[in-house]
């Protein structure tokens, strides 16, 4: 039995956009969640303080600035309410004080009798502060600096412990300011509030965080099924377009909708598979043209071979001239495509030197005698002067004879060829004129394509293989210089070519800036 001896390799396959998606999402909905957490858990206790203790401030400083005014007792009472704060303000005259209880824990009203050497505390503390003092402690501690202040005091005995207050870790603050009212005496105003935020605001904060945690974390899961499901669906039409499209069937049609890049991505894909069904037609013409131009000559071959072996009266050397042509046929077409597949490769080199081209023309003329004197083509040549260019002599021989061949087969009832030279800004043109057919304006440009052919019905024509021009393109930009055609239907095509003129001088600056 056969054995799979083939190795089973793990290939790692990147996570689809799906679960990239949600991963992004839910380290996206993480991250959130951490800033919220810091912000709404953590640093709670602080930015509450900070804003408790403006807010304190901004309360005393409002209550001093309104002492002698004639509502002071209303004021007073809204911004208790406002703050939930416990307000103490202390005339030095014989104006009542003002005073408004906001909570158990309050420091003044819970310092009993320590109240009047606490206030005198914070008087005094004021007053050596530019009018004001900031007295921030923990609860349960507030015993421990209320003795203190009577440390000194005779009467320390007569209180007890008993009046320390909750004994709770919160933070309180007593903000004290001594401004002078119209009658130039003292008022002192005692605000105090508890600036640590209450257990229970802290417990719904935390509950409501692992609330909004639930929410945006099944948020971030629906919404990357969403996107990933958008995002992928034109990719996953694409992708089987171009399953279609690698078994070869070129007419698929790839459809990219939904956003930009997939509709870019089906264009340059439309275009690819236009592009790969035109060499496709291209190839498979090629193949069957050359397999029908190669039996051609193999049939003509063997079957003039075997009447001359078979009937010694056949033995003619018209009949030898016959296989020798057909000979020669099937030697160009090997030629013309391996010539194509090293100018397509790019192995074709050139081997450039001064070339009298005019010369070179005029001895190619000897090659056409045969159809002139037997078949009565008239081909000319005329020449404005001699010219010498720089190139490859075999190489543009095979231009010329291409295109004097492809003009010797399409041109007209007259069997004219018309080739000129002109010389013109340095440059030597070489141009091929028959009286054929002519080229439709839309074929022009395509006719250089490989393997291309206009009149497929046409008889002679069927005899080439849609290379030569293609050659001729590929030689003459090894040469860089230019070639092109202009054609008029019914009156005759014009195939040229343009080299530059060859100067020493030049040739000679050439070699020094590349040496
Ligand atoms: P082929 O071997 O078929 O001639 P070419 O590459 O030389 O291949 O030419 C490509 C096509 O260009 C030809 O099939 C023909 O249709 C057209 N063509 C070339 N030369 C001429 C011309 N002188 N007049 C009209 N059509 C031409």
């Amino acid at each position: 039995m056969k054995q799979n001896n083939k190795k089973r390799t793990f290939k790692w396959k990147a996570p689809s956009i799906k679960w990239k998606l949600i991963l992004y999402m839910l380290g996206f909905s993480a991250l959130i969640l951490i800033v919220l957490w810091l912000f709404q858990i953590v640093l709670l206790p602080f930015f509450y303080k900070f804003i408790m203790i403006r807010q304190i401030k901004n309360t005393a400083h409002t209550l001093a600035q309104s002492a002698d005014d004639a509502n002071i007792d209303i004021i007073a009472e809204e911004l208790h309410e406002e703050s939930n704060s416990c307000i103490y303000m202390l005339y030095f005259d014989s104006r009542s004080p003002i005073d408004y209880h906001a909570n158990e824990d309050c420091a003044i009203h819970n310092s009993q009798g320590y109240t009047v050497r606490l206030l005198r505390e914070l008087y005094q503390r004021a007053k050596a502060n530019d009018g004001e003092a900031i007295l921030l402690f923990y609860q349960d501690a507030f015993y421990a600096f209320l003795k203190q202040l009577n440390r000194s005091d005779d009467m320390r005995d007569f209180f007890s412990d008993e009046i320390a207050l909750t004994g709770n870790q919160d933070e309180s603050i007593l903000y004290t300011v001594v401004s002078e009212t119209f009658s130039g005496s003292d008022v002192m105003v005692v605000v105090n509030s508890p600036i640590t935020p209450v257990d229970a605001t802290i417990n719904t904060l935390s509950t409501l965080f692992l609330f909004i945690a639930g929410v945006i974390v099944i948020l971030a899961l629906l919404l990357s099924l969403l996107i990933s499901r958008r995002i992928s669906k034109p990719i996953i039409e694409i992708n089987d377009s171009a399953k279609i499209l690698a078994e070869g069937r070129y007419d698929v049609n790839f459809r990219g909708h939904g956003y930009r890049e997939a509709g870019e991505l089906a264009d340059t894909l439309n275009y690819a598979a236009e592009e790969l069904s035109k060499v496709d037609t291209l190839k498979n013409e090629l193949i069957a043209n050359i397999s029908h131009d190669l039996r051609t000559p193999l049939t003509m071959i063997s079957g003039y071979s075997e009447i001359m072996r078979d009937l010694p009266g056949e033995n003619t050397p018209e009949n030898c001239q016959i296989i020798i042509d057909e000979a020669n046929r099937l030697t160009s077409l090997v030629n013309d495509v391996l010539d194509i597949s090293k100018l397509q490769s790019g192995n074709q080199s050139v081997n450039l030197e001064p070339l009298c081209i005019t010369e070179a023309v005029k001895n190619a003329m000897g090659r056409y005698a045969k159809l002139r004197d037997i078949d009565g083509y008239i081909i000319t040549f005329e020449a404005d002067r001699d010219a010498v260019v720089s190139a490859d002599r075999t190489r543009i021989m095979q231009v010329l004879y291409n295109l004097v061949n492809n003009a010797v087969t399409y041109t007209g009832e007259d069997k004219t060829v018309r080739i000129t030279q002109c010389c013109e800004k340095g440059r030597v043109r070489i141009s091929v004129t028959d009286s054929g057919e002519g080229i439709e304006a839309d074929k022009l440009t395509l006719i250089w394509d490989r393997y291309y052919k206009v009149d497929k019905v046409h008889k002679r024509a069927a005899m080439g293989t849609g290379l030569g021009l293609s050659i001729v393109k590929g030689i003459i930009e090894l040469h860089h210089g230019r070639c092109g055609v202009e054609s008029k239907l019914g009156i005759g095509s014009t195939f040229w070519f343009e080299l530059d003129e060859y100067s020493p001088e030049i040739e000679d600056e050439k070699k020094e800036t590349v040496d």
